[in-house]
């Protein structure tokens, strides 16, 4: 009898994963004998969970919050998960890889940008950040990061330059969100990577408004709940090409597929779940503007 190989995303709280959804969709269209689930681990129990998982002879594992930097110390990261100091995705060896960053500069290649000598501003400097961060310089783009906090925004592109993401050629610059007027008409391509506008205590807002932006500019928001952030709202109403945080959760997604089974991920099929499942909750629970 033929063996079913288990997948699994750890994570805390993991309940509206939409992983399971994209992985098992996947799986159905290329008719491998697999299955994914969602355990809820939490930092306690990261180790045993991720040892036990490979242990058993899971086919691999994606880490989410709050498990992704711990993860770090209990598989053997490959160059780019060490240099950003965080995982999401482990295989059946145990390498653990970062898919995050690869997914984000996969959704703007899928839109038509070539991101090689593109100029991005890039809003945050935390954990998602820093993934999107070191693709797009590994990728070849010029980066400017600006964050609330000035100081963490400083350290993320230290942590480039030394990990030298940027190929030494200085293709990184840090500064705080008071500056993204000056920053704007420079850019090409704005990426939202901090919460806000997620739905829940930041929902509803934007750090970037429709007045504030150029007609060349194309906006990239990562945040996918809800899918039309209000940031996407002010660059639609600019008339703007937008990119969703869907695009790039399918596209991470993707390349742990890829990663695992060595096959072609069925790309437009696990967006269509991700999708569904997003349609579903909405329809649940409307954002309130
Ligand atoms: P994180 O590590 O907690 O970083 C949060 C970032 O948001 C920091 O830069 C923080 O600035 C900034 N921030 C928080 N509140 C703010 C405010 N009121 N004004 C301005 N900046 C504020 O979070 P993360 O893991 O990077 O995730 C960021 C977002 O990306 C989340 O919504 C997450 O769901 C989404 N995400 C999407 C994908 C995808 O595949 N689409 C993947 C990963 C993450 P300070 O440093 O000043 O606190």
């Amino acid at each position: 009898m033929a063996v079913t190989t288990v997948y699994a995303v750890l994570g805390s709280p993991i309940g509206h994963s939409l992983s399971p959804a994209m992985h098992n969709a996947a799986f159905r269209a290329l008719s491998l004998n697999a299955t994914y689930y969602a355990f809820d681990v939490d930092a306690k129990r990261a180790e045993t969970a991720i040892r036990g998982a490979l242990a058993l002879g899971f086919g691999g594992l994606n880490v989410t919050f709050p498990l992704k930097e711990i993860a770090l110390r209990h598989c053997s990261p490959d160059a780019m998960a060490r240099g950003i100091g965080a995982v999401n995705t482990i295989d059946r060896a145990g390498t653990g890889y970062n898919t995050d960053g690869v997914g984000a500069v996969r959704a703007l290649e899928e839109a038509g940008i070539e991101v090689k000598d593109t100029s991005v501003l890039l809003l945050g400097a935390g954990g998602a950040a820093k993934a999107i961060s070191a693709q797009l310089l590994v990728k070849g783009a010029r980066v400017a990061i600006a964050n609330r906090t000035v100081s963490r925004s400083l350290v993320l592109a230290r942590q480039l330059i030394a990990a030298n993401f940027d190929y030494g050629c200085g293709g990184v610059e840090a500064h705080d969100l008071a500056q993204i007027d000056r920053l704007l008409p420079e850019a090409r391509v704005l990426i939202n990577a901090t919460t806000v506008g997620m739905r829940g205590v930041l929902g509803g807002q934007t750090l970037v408004k429709a007045s504030q932006m150029h007609p060349k500019l194309i906006v990239f928001d990562i945040v996918y709940d809800p899918i039309e952030t209000p940031l996407l709202r002010e660059a639609k109403a600019a008339g703007l090409q937008t990119i969703d945080g869907v695009k790039m959760l399918v596209h991470q997604g993707a390349a742990s597929f890829a990663l695992w089974t060595s096959e072609d991920p069925p790309v437009q099929i696990m967006e269509a779940a991700a999708r569904e499942v997003l349609r579903r909750e909405r329809a649940e629970k409307p954002e309130v503007r």
